[in-house]
């Protein structure tokens, strides 16, 4: 068989621990057998990142600015142990902090939906995915303990020394303040990338704040998604035949139950972090969760939404057989190739990435599947696979449909 060609490379952002042992075999047997795969390839491991002072994350998000695709594996960001672990020069920050600050983007989770595999929520039918905004509310606040009697005040202090005051709460006794902040920028970007998304899946996209109580805070996220989609989006949306409405985030938590599912829902920074828990666990297990980031600007960065699977790992270190799911990290690959495929018009890595997914999802389907989905799957007849079986039962599986 001739194998597919590539024009564009993709960015690749090779990663830690397990997940760097699936990056390699995914590569080894489901992408090179059938690909002329070109990557521009940039090692994110930790002992890579150490050695170049962190250089590498920088450059590779350049990268993906430059080419507008990349694929990630999964990461360590370190901690105290981690540091004695590799022996680091520094406490190096989150590698997915770094590309987001440069990139500056939304992160949109899907779940992988698989027959056999029930949401806990009877009514999903199709795969939800929420799109958190990734900047300031709480994540940047400032906090205070009031230890006793006393007036708090939130005071503005222009440039040119103007101030404006407001008293938040006279205090009598002990109590708490916290005072946060966002940017119209980063709202805009925000709404850029949600209303993209939902171009690009062809599905309807929902918004929702706590406006009725928030009435200058949350009401100006209210405005500007509102601005930005009569201005630049309604039209496009009816071509699309697709829909944005807002509504109170209770309304929308309660519409969201009784829905079937197949819609985005943009979440602010605080209710995106708990609703993507939400989901992930409701349609069963967090290896089966896609993720992806895409900026204001159009590029695109596909990952995994867990981490680098520390406890699988050490096993494999050990010699001992492990049964990781790498679902998600395949489907981190299929989505980037087909993206890259979309962008360079080029039907047949489309048509390959699609029939990938296809033929993963048929595996597990057919009752083939990693040790965590077999404790959840109904499927009758199932049989738990280690990590290379499973990835080798997907290949059948393909060269059947190729
Ligand atoms: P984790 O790697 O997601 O794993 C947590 C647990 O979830 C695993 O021990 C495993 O449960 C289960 N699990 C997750 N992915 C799985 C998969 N593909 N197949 C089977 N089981 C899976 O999270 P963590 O242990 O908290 O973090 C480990 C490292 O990953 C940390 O160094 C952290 O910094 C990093 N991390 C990176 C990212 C990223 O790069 N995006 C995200 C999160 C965490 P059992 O052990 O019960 O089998
Ligand atoms: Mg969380």
């Amino acid at each position: 068989m001739k194998k597919i060609q590539m024009t564009v490379p993709l960015v690749e952002m090779d990663g830690d621990e397990m997940t760097r042992i699936i990056w390699q075999s995914i590569k080894d047997t489901l992408l090179k057998p059938y690909l002329d795969l070109k990557t521009e390839y940039f090692d994110l491991g930790l002992a890579k990142r150490d050695e170049t002072e962190d250089r590498v994350t920088v450059d590779a998000a350049m990268a993906t600015k430059k080419y507008g695709v990349a694929v990630k594996c999964a990461t360590i960001t370190p901690n105290a142990q981690r540091v004695e672990e590799y022996q680091l020069k520094q406490m190096w920050k989150s590698p997915n902090g770094t590309i987001r600050a440069i990139l500056d983007g939304t992160v949109f989770r899907t779940p992988i939906i698989v027959q056999g595999i029930k949401p806990l929520v009877i009514a999903w039918k199709k795969p939800i995915t929420i799109a958190r905004h990734a900047y300031g509310d709480i994540y940047k606040n400032v906090e205070y303990q009031v230890q006793g009697a006393g007036t708090a005040e939130i005071v503005f202090t222009s440039k040119n020394g103007d101030q404006s005051r407001q008293t938040i709460f006279d205090f009598q006794d002990k109590g708490v303040i916290m005072g946060m902040h966002n940017l119209d920028g980063s709202i805009e970007s925000f709404a850029h990338s949600c209303f993209n998304y939902a171009l690009d899946l062809k599905q309807d996209l929902w918004f929702s704040t706590k406006d009725t109580i928030s009435k200058i805070y949350d009401h100006r996220f209210k405005d500007i998604f509102q601005d930005i989609y009569e201005k630049d989006y309604r039209a496009k949306f009816e071509a699309a035949q697709i829909e944005y409405f807002y509504t109170l985030i209770d309304d929308a938590v309660a519409r969201v139950m009784r829905s079937e599912g197949g819609m985005i829902w943009a979440c602010k920074n605080y209710d995106g972090d708990v609703m993507s828990d939400m989901v992930a666990t409701a349609f069963g297990s967090l290896a089966m969760m896609t993720s992806v980031l895409v900026s204001p600007s159009g590029c695109y960065e596909f990952e995994a939404a867990h981490g680098t699977v520390t406890r699988h790992y050490y096993k494999h270190l050990k010699g001992e057989e492990t049964s990781t799911n790498s679902m998600a990290t395949l489907f981190a690959w299929t989505g980037a190739l087909k993206k890259r495929g979309e962008l360079d018009g080029l039907h047949e890595l489309v048509a390959f990435a699609d029939k990938l997914e296809k033929a993963s999802i048929k595996t597990i389907e057919s009752g083939v599947m990693p040790k965590d989905l077999v404790q959840i799957s109904e499927v009758v007849n199932k049989k738990a696979v280690n990590t290379e079986e499973f990835l080798l039962e997907i290949k059948k599986a393909l060269d059947e449909m190729l």
